[in-house]
């Protein structure tokens, strides 16, 4: 077994803190991945203070991985020693199922091993995820990073990034589309330089005032304060595709109504409280309201190679490791911008 080093919690809503645990020892098609990067989601805060329900402690959160390889299993082709390497939201599944065949392993009918806050394919085995300093991971559930690129501003693409960019290719966002981002938080940020990178013409709607600035930075065309009932109404039948990020409730008919007939909202962020939806808000112009669940592999793939073709990287604040838990009550202030990124070297 590798001995390896990490954060947890060890009990719902207990502050992380270092925690020795055990990877399996290489099977033939596995990688041993050094983290040098670990992203923090706002997912890694709901399931650490069990906030979806059926968390499993100790916890290692983190699904936002990127090192280098220091181990590879004898029949492993893709990665050699030194190689970059990234691990996203889950580290195996079934193979087999129609989900699986079509890349679209996050939803398979069997069992998908999610990267932490889950179980192996045998249903038991505990899996610990990034916040740590070593994981071990099938090639096939590997992505490829190339070299040359910012490895701490690459990281959040593990989750932020895919889980913005499949919707958008799965929905056909478009150049000339009108996209409104809501919320700007670490998905919010990389959906505005996701949509703006496809051509679309991008209007982020937040909370805060002072963001204002950065979303006409980030590539936004324009900014729309939610708070306020005239901008909203302003904006009734404007868009062709939103794309929801916030992570608590929230009152989601006035988006709704910002929709052209015939739109689509996608939520993605998952506020563990219901949203109340209005009927006539979907009726009226045959709107479409709809989920997103992060990307297959192939597609996280894809993802990757586009944002390193077009420099599309993540807005990032690298903090040392003890400073996890100032980042989880930040992040839930709405204070981080936009991605909160660990430097595993402070382990
Ligand atoms: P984040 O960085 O905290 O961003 C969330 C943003 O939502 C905030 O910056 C804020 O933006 C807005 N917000 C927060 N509380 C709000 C409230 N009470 N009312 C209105 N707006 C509020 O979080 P994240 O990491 O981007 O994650 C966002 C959500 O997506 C989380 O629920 C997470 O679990 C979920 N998620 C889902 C998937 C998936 O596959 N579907 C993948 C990853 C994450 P403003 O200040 O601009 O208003
Ligand atoms: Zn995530
Ligand atoms: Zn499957």
């Amino acid at each position: 077994m590798i001995s390896v080093k990490g954060y947890a919690a060890q009990a719902v809503k207990q502050p992380l803190q270092p925690f020795q645990f055990e990877r399996r020892e290489p099977r033939p098609n596995d990688v041993v991945i050094d983290i040098l990067y670990g992203g923090i989601c706002h997912s890694d805060v709901h399931q650490a203070r069990d906030e979806w329900g059926g968390s499993m402690f100790p916890m290692v959160p983190g699904h936002e991985i990127v090192g280098k390889v220091s181990r590879v299993g004898a029949k492993v082709k893709r990665f050699k020693k030194g190689d970059n390497a990234g691990v996203g939201c889950f580290v195996d599944s079934c193979r087999k199922c129609p989900k699986c065949k079509k890349g679209l392993q996050q939803f398979c009918t069997v069992h998908t091993a999610f990267t932490y806050n889950g179980t192996e394919m045998d249903l038991k085995t505990p899996t610990y995820g990034g916040y740590s300093s070593q994981i071990v991971v099938d090639e096939a559930y590997t992505l490829k990073i190339k070299p040359n690129v910012p490895l701490e501003r690459v990281t959040p693409l593990l989750c932020a990034g895919i889980t913005t960019y499949s919707p958008m290719r799965h929905w056909n966002v478009k150049k000339g589309q009108k996209v409104g981002v809501v919320g700007l938080g670490g998905l919010g940020h990389m959906a505005v330089k996701l949509a703006a990178s496809l051509g679309a013409e991008v209007t982020v709607f937040s909370t805060s005032a002072a963001k204002q600035a950065d979303a006409k930075k980030l590539g936004a065309t324009s900014f729309a304060l939610s708070k306020d009932p005239t901008v909203m109404t302003h904006l009734m039948g404007h868009f062709d595709f939103i794309i929801d990020t916030v992570s608590a409730p929230h009152p989601i008919n006035a988006f709704l109504q910002t929709l052209k007939s015939d739109g689509t909202l996608v939520l993605v962020g998952a506020s563990p409280e219901p949203l109340e939806v209005q009927a006539l808000s979907l009726v009226m112009g045959r709107r479409t309201l709809a989920g997103s669940l992060i990307g297959g592999i192939p597609e996280t793939q894809e993802m990757l190679d586009y944002c390193a073709k077009k420099k599309i990287f993540s807005d990032v604040e690298v903090i040392p490791v003890t400073k996890i838990n100032e980042a989880f009550d930040r992040m839930v202030r709405g204070d981080v911008r936009y991605r909160f990124v660990i430097d595993m070297k402070t382990l």
